[in-house]
């Protein structure tokens, strides 16, 4: 970890990205207690109206760089860093994604929206059917580079401004994406465009219904990743967003994670000041403390209440 940078960055005034309006109220203020990109203190506000969570000021545009540092987990998450906790997610995420490609045809076309590493994708690559074609978007060249390695088909950019094919994929997923986001309800529009007539996209967020928000959101709560989750969703902002796109709603429940859990504890012992070697205890690379929360996270997840939100929605 590097020292924390001293330069404040450049910040944007923003409202809610569902329903447009100002009507929010503060529920927490934390720092970047994962990477120290900036000495700033962030808030989190809450819409009134449908219980958006959004960053408010959030850094503007020009700051992705200095908030995506080159360290960033999402560009290298290999099994040469990560070892046994790479294996295991491995298998659960290959799982998962395989039971929203089972009813999918021979000569299915999918979509990873935000793509990063290529992580996902390469995972279809090595246990779908081989006839899929398979393709990844993201915005950031390092993380397009580490994709392409893998020989995977990645484009660069936005899908906004990349003009790719519309009507044409039958799945398109956003893992861990839209939270990144600037302008999700756009981005589900252009997506939606993209799909053929009854094509999925699959979403998978933080939830701020969960217990893990409801414990930490005052400041530690492991899904804001002050400054980089712009966005934040619960079954009600997320079924509006999606209804606003003009999606239907296949299914919405959620899905088990330790990861916020994990990272809640390892930034309030960032903020206690606590000893390195106990921090490290709550990092992704904590074998232990990941297997205990997922135990959590599983019964939670049993009463709708899990860590992250996950959506299919259908174009009609
Ligand atoms: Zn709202």
């Amino acid at each position: 970890m590097s020292n924390p940078a001293e330069k404040s960055l450049k910040l944007t005034r923003v409202k809610c990205c569902v329903c447009e309006s100002n009507d929010a109220k503060r529920v927490g203020a934390g720092e970047d207690f994962e990477y120290r990109t900036s000495p700033d203190t962030f808030q989190a506000v809450q819409c009134n109206s449908c219980g958006l969570v959004y960053l408010n000021p959030r850094p503007d545009v020009s700051e992705f760089e200095t908030i995506y540092p080159p360290t960033y987990h999402a560009f290298d998450f290999s099994e040469k860093d990560f070892g046994i906790v790479y294996k295991i997610r491995s298998r659960l995420e290959a799982k998962r994604l395989l039971s929203w490609c089972k009813d999918l045809p021979d000569d299915a076309r999918i979509l990873d929206v935000g793509c990063g590493d290529g992580f996902h994708l390469n995972l279809l690559k090595n246990y779908g059917k081989k006839s899929w074609t398979l393709e990844g978007v993201d915005i950031d060249k390092r993380a397009a580079a580490m994709a392409e390695k893998l020989g995977l088909k990645v484009y660069l950019g936005s899908v906004e401004t990349l003009d790719l094919p519309k009507d044409a994929y039958d799945l398109a997923f956003m893992i861990q994406t839209i939270e990144h986001l600037e302008k999700p309800f756009e981005i589900l529009s252009v997506v939606k465009g993209m799909l053929k007539t009854g094509g999925k996209l699959v979403i998978v967020t933080d939830n701020t219904g969960s217990l893990d928000f409801k414990l930490f959101k005052s400041g530690y709560w492991g899904g804001y990743h002050f400054p980089r989750h712009w966005n934040l969703f619960n079954q009600n902002s997320l079924t509006k967003l999606a209804e606003k796109v003009g999606f239907e709603i296949a299914d919405l429940t959620t899905q088990v994670s330790p990861v916020n859990w994990v990272y809640s504890i390892h930034n309030a012992l960032v903020d206690w000041k606590k000893p390195r070697w106990l921090i490290n205890q709550f990092t992704l690379k904590s074998a232990v403390s990941l297997s205990v929360f997922s135990s959590l996270d599983i019964i939670l997840q049993k009463f709708g209440k899990g860590a992250l939100l996950r959506a299919i929605l259908q174009k009609p």
